[in-house]
């Protein structure tokens, strides 16, 4: 056996970019792309990414170069997911909510040779450019409307001139060199530091996408609409994935009710991802059953059963998954058991509401007590730290060694996030360490408390945090938005009514000392509510005089993380 050679056919590397020419042989014809009035076959996808290819090569971008996009999903984003790569060049997809500030701070601190603009964002780019006083700034490229080009000029050049102009028997797309070439640059969303970019490989990017097609079970020739933005993660991997299975994307510039109905009813959609948050904007505006059932992938932040439950209920079928940035995409997916079927909608909904388990991608993913670094048992009540390691972890933070070696304990990547284990191996989030809430001692899960929360009628969003305590040092401090249709009783939704809901709920020790009324959670772009912001303003406040006595907890004896 061992005598066999190696042969250079065997060590191609792994790399995303492989999906487009397969998808341009097998589906030539299928539609690849649905934007607006326009259609793309996934003959032409390749086409253009082949010609925006030999563009770039003529405005010398080359090996390891950032190319910076600010844009919603647009063709253009899509296909700059191929052909940046394909140069060998670096995919910088820029969140584009961001102020003008934080854009600057990426483009500083990426140094991007060419930054792609939509046209919609042409004032918070040049806001940013302007800002920056080092003399290589970027190449301006602006993107226009493909429907309705409104002739929209920053830089010289628009995105269609430069796809028509590019000659691709002169510039060939470039072979990947090796799979741990980099291939993408995402910054995370900062909710607990300072945003920090993230370096993803070809081949850790090959691995999540494969991977997580799989544990979402996705078969070929879906219809998939880009309901999450392609700034997230390159859209969880579904960038690439959508051409692993010849589907068809459907893009929406932004995730409005309207605009998924309209997609799910005139496409034919089959998969999505979604934000929690969006779960309240799709129940809000619903009108009649899905006529078939549509697939959701959520993930980002901790989707409550409650709100599980009720979307199902719609026609949705939803499965979970965990991840970051730094895991390129998924670290877990709460796979379904075929015992589950027969469960009642909300015991089905509590179990899907976990995290799950490792992503196929990963050597292993574990829940460990940091101190010791043993795995915790898996008795659904031990907290520890959630730990990754393996192929599709980050090659490490963009000139930021420390942060990365920080980031890592031997061969383990701390995700600071807490959980713990059930006895069926499946993980539950229970907090961002930065998050627990530490009251008399004992550590109260924020995740645990607001789940209680969704579970009163009248709840549309809740988000817990720690306010101070003169004698519990800690203690939690709920902010609840209620659902805009309202036909509750004043005396139903009081601060007192929420809080004897808590208490016929939950133990008396995680029962929320103070209620306020939101109309909105402070959320990022991605979904993550701000608790930071949450926090500040918990500091200022006080908790509201009450019977509740601290219990001792059974559950959550565990030791300090
Ligand atoms: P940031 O860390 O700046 O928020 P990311 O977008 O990479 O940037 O977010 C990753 C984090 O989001 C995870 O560490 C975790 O805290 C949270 N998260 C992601 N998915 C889930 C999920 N399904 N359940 C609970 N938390 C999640």
């Amino acid at each position: 056996m061992d005598k066999l050679p190696k042969r250079d056919g065997n060590y191609v590397p792994l790399s995303p970019i492989t999906f487009l020419p397969r998808a341009a042989a097998v589906y030539a014809d299928r539609t690849s792309l649905i934007y607006g009035g326009t259609t793309f076959t996934w003959r032409q996808t390749y086409a253009r990414c082949c010609r925006l290819v030999a563009a770039l090569q003529v405005l010398a971008v080359s090996k390891n170069d950032v190319v910076s996009v600010l844009s919603p999903n647009t063709p253009a984003l899509y296909e700059m997911h191929f052909a940046v790569p394909m140069v060998g060049a670096v995919i910088n997809a820029i969140n584009i909510r961001l102020d003008a500030a934080a854009v600057a701070a990426i483009l500083r601190h990426a140094a991007p040779k060419l930054l792609f603009v939509d046209y919609q964002y042409t004032g918070v780019a040049k806001d940013a450019l302007n800002s920056i006083s080092d003399k290589n700034l970027p190449l301006l490229v602006v993107i226009d409307d493909i429907d309705t080009p409104t002739g929209a000029r920053l830089g010289e050049l628009e995105y269609e001139q430069l796809v028509a102009r590019g000659d691709p028997a002169r510039y060939p797309p470039r072979q990947v060199a090796d799979e741990w070439d980099a291939v993408a640059l995402n910054y995370t969303s900062g909710t607990t530091s300072a945003p920090k970019g993230v370096v993803c490989s070809h081949r850790g990017s090959y691995l999540s996408t494969v991977g997580l097609l799989l544990q979402w079970g996705v078969d070929n020739e879906p219809v998939y609409l880009w309901s999450l933005p392609m700034f997230h993660c390159n859209g969880w991997t579904f960038t690439w994935g959508v051409a692993a299975r010849g589907g068809t994307n459907v893009c929406v510039r932004a995730p409005t009710a309207n605009a998924m109905y309209s997609a799910i009813a005139n496409h034919g959609v089959t998969h999505m991802c979604v934000a929690p948050v969006l779960f309240n904007v799709l129940l809000e505006a619903h009108r009649e059953p899905l006529r078939r059932t549509v697939e959701v992938l959520t993930g980002g932040a901790p989707p409550p059963a409650a709100l599980v439950e009720r979307v199902e209920r719609l026609g949705f079928n939803v499965t979970h998954a965990y991840g970051m940035t730094e895991a390129t995409g998924p670290a877990m997916v709460c796979e379904w058991r075929e015992r589950w079927d027969a469960l009642a909608p909300r015991e089905r909904a509590l179990l899907k509401a976990r995290q799950g388990v490792g992503a196929l991608s990963l050597a292993g993913a574990e829940v460990k007590d940091l101190k010791t670094m043993e795995s915790v048992p898996r008795d659904g009540a031990t907290l520890g730290e959630i730990v990754l390691r393996g192929s599709s972890l980050m090659k490490g933070y963009y000139k930021n060694p420390e942060a990365t070696a920080a980031a890592f304990r031997g061969e383990w990547f701390l995700t600071g996030d807490v959980g713990v284990v059930h006895p069926d191996g499946y993980v539950e989030i229970k907090d961002r360490s930065k998050d627990v809430i530490i009251s008399g001692g004992e550590n109260i899960s924020s995740v645990d408390v607001e789940a209680g929360l969704y579970g009163h009628p009248a709840v549309r969003e809740a988000a817990v945090v720690a306010m101070p305590h003169p004698h519990w040092g800690e203690t939690p401090c709920a902010f609840v938005a209620l659902k805009k249709q309202l036909d509750f009783g004043a005396d139903e939704v009081s601060e007192e009514a929420i809080v004897s809901f808590c208490r016929s709920k939950m133990a008396h020790f995680m029962v929320p000392r103070k209620v306020v009324f939101v109309d909105e959670l402070p959320k990022n772009v991605t979904g993550k509510v701000q608790k930071l912001s949450l926090r500040e303003r918990a500091r200022g406040l006080r908790p509201i005089a009450s019977k509740i006595r601290g219990s001792v907890p059974a559950r959550l004896t565990v030791s300090k993380l």
